[in-house]
């Protein structure tokens, strides 16, 4: 019989591991699933992993990961994936934002052939404006780079084995789940879903959190701002032609400008478009020199794993050669 992996990151959701181990049980025993549950510990600071090391012990069908530290929401959803045994592993947050209904839903079409299934918000919750703007403007930028409307996309998926597979084998450090998973193609279906409050503890992410959280996606994504450059500096050329090719004519006709607004002006524009751009370059550079390191995604400090706890794998990552 098949079984389903559900992976789940937490950072600092004491209050929501027993709840949503809960839920997901009565959900997938109802509708006649087999399961398993991978809880990803991303370094919190309160209790979750005593929580989910408790949890892990009672049932056998859940997993514990504990990271060393807060790796983020990425590294936990890409541990979660390695540690994942079953034939479909979904994705969701631990803070039941995701109904868990929908899963079943997933899981149908999932067993109907379809090997991507993303949720997608069929509206976007509360959210204030200026948040809607920018989120809007991001996933604007992300869609097309990805060529995929990510508009409603959410990191709510279910994938099938082979499709996680994939995944696991890209060897990328800056991995945006969200665009990866529509990235690998497949056959694909969508689910709409209705964005849940949360029920207990508090959202992760300020807005500073978000704006770094966004400019990492889309450099991981596209090179699309580096042609932004490119394309500024040739404006500022033409720009550059048309107001030599008028001083010029000023001075023909001996009329010389008195050009020392014009100059700062000019001076200034020009001094910020190349700070800039070279800030935009050297941040491509630093994500190179991030991935060129080689460093481990994450580090495990404790897996408990059929009711008991294993060792943490150090650096090793599951399923991964680490040389690479
Ligand atoms: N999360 C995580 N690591 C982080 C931040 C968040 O694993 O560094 C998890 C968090 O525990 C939750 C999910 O990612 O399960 C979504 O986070 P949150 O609910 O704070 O985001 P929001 O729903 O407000 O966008
Ligand atoms: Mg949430």
């Amino acid at each position: 019989m098949s079984r389903l992996s559900v992976v789940l990151p937490a950072y600092n959701e004491e209050l929501m591991v027993e709840k949503a181990c809960r839920t997901l049980r009565e959900v997938l025993t109802g509708a006649g699933i087999s399961y398993e549950l991978v809880l990803v510990d991303d370094g919190s600071r309160d209790c979750t992993w005593e929580k989910i090391n408790m949890a892990g012990q009672e049932d056998e069908r859940i997993v514990g990961v504990r990271f060393s530290r807060n790796f983020g929401k990425e590294a936990a959803i890409y541990a979660g994936l390695a540690q994942a045994e079953g034939d479909a592993v979904a994705v969701m947050d631990c803070d039941l934002q995701h109904p868990p209904e929908t899963l079943v839903e997933m899981y149908r079409l999932w067993e109907q052939g379809y090997e991507v299934i993303e949720g997608v918000k069929a509206d976007r919750g509360k959210e204030n404006m200026l948040y809607r703007k920018s989120a809007g403007l991001f996933y604007r930028i992300m869609s097309a780079a990805t060529k995929v409307d990510m508009k409603n996309a959410s990191d709510f998926k279910m994938m099938d084995r082979k499709v996680v597979k994939s995944i696991l084998s890209m060897p990328e450090r800056n991995m945006f789940f969200r665009a990866v998973s529509s990235w690998v193609g497949y056959r694909s279906a969508q689910v709409q879903f209705q964005v849940q409050e949360r029920q207990a503890g508090k959202s992760k992410w300020n807005s500073w959190t978000l704006i770094r959280y966004a400019f990492t996606n889309i450099v991981s994504f596209t090179t699309m701002p580096l042609q932004f450059v490119t394309f500024g500096g040739g404006v500022c050329f033409l720009l550059s032609m048309a107001l030599a090719l008028y001083s010029l004519v000023q001075y023909v006709n001996d009329r010389a400008v008195e050009g020392y607004t014009t100059i700062i002006i000019v001076l200034l524009f020009i001094g910020s478009a190349v700070m800039v751009s070279l800030g935009i370059i050297g941040y491509y550079i630093a994500k190179i020199y991030e991935e060129v390191k080689r460093r481990p995604r994450y580090l495990i400090s404790g897996i408990v794993r059929g009711g008991g706890e294993v060792p943490g794998e150090g650096a090793a990552e599951k399923n991964r050669d680490p040389g690479i």
